[in-house]
């Protein structure tokens, strides 16, 4: 069942409710306003400014309301994958059918491994394919079944991969280079490089897994050469909204996992995943087996789990 979710003003959604004045559902869902069903849709609107379409037509009936109304800003200017994102690079509600090249990245908050960044050509003629195969969003798999999955779709769709690996990370780091920048140059550059394979067919659209805001993601890619798309579009949770960037965040997974098990046989143990207290100890085991330079390797040295994992040592191996 398809569904869109709308951010829309106080003032619009009290024209929803007399719009729909005909069609309003008696039992209203905890922290709704009204809640309607007009024909083939249950349309509910919640106190957080939120409008769920679902059903068959949720599109068509969440069309009416996307285009002219005045749309709500986000209530927190936050980057975080929770809040709703509405700006001028929102995809339109019928992103999820068209032919698109989506882009995500993983690893940038391991303190080991890498960053991955993965573009997918994603056609709509493929998308049914993709499902079939068990492209879905990546948070609700885990790891072997991401491998399973990665392997499928690998020779099924087009698609760039960037990794980033610990020393030049750390390099960039050093030379005053963001995380957020580092990613949304290799954003541009997985798309652009995708874009070149798949020459001279063109997608109808970009979608970017979005990670800050557009403006300052755009910021970040100051005198880059950008990549040239017929349309843009930066959201939060993509992997939800295309198959595309679906696939992407699967195949950079993936990467970043081989990646990762490369790491634990040069550590000659296995390195967990994360920045939690586990980290900490196997960053002090490394520091001790291999010396505080080694580090570099394996580690975005960067993180605070640096200096807890030297104290570590010391209590550990010093006493
Ligand atoms: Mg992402």
């Amino acid at each position: 069942m398809s569904h869109v979710v709308l951010l829309i003003s106080p003032e619009q959604i009290k024209a929803m409710k007399s719009h729909y004045s005909s069609s309003l559902a008696a039992k209203l869902p905890p922290g709704s306003i009204f809640s309607a069903k007009p024909p083939l849709c249950t349309v509910t609107a919640y106190k957080s400014g939120k409008v769920l379409f679902q059903g068959k037509n949720a599109e068509l009936e969440a069309v009416k309301w996307q285009n002219g109304t005045t749309v709500a800003a986000p209530k927190k200017k936050t980057t975080s994958s929770a809040s709703v994102n509405v700006h001028r690079y929102s995809p339109p509600a019928n992103i999820g059918t068209m032919s698109v090249i989506g882009s995500d990245e993983v690893g940038t908050g391991d303190y080991f491994g890498p960053i991955t960044v993965v573009a997918v050509y994603a056609k709509k003629e493929q998308l049914a394919l993709l499902k079939e195969l068990g492209v879905q969003d990546s948070k609700n798999l885990k790891d072997p079944q991401i491998i399973e999955i990665a392997k499928q779709i690998k020779d099924v769709v087009p698609f760039s991969l960037l990794t980033c690996d610990n020393p030049k990370y750390n390099a960039l780091q050093a030379k005053g280079i963001s995380q957020g920048k580092m990613k949304a140059l290799l954003h541009n550059q997985a798309i652009k490089n995708l874009m070149q394979k798949i020459h001279p067919e063109q997608a109808e659209a970009v979608l970017i897994d979005q990670f800050a805001q557009p403006e300052v993601f755009f910021n970040y890619l100051k005198g880059q050469e950008l990549f040239q798309a017929n349309a843009t579009y930066l959201c939060t949770k993509a992997e939800g909204i295309h198959l595309g960037v679906a696939a992407a965040s699967i195949l950079a997974r993936y990467a970043f996992v081989k990646r990762f098990d490369l790491l634990s046989e040069k550590a000659g143990f296995k390195i967990p995943k994360g920045a939690g207290f586990a980290v900490d100890e196997a960053a002090a085991r490394l520091i001790h087996e291999k010396g505080i330079d080694s580090l570099n390797e394996f580690t975005k040295t960067h993180f605070a789990n640096t200096e807890k994992a030297k104290r570590l040592y010391q209590q550990k191996y010093h006493k």
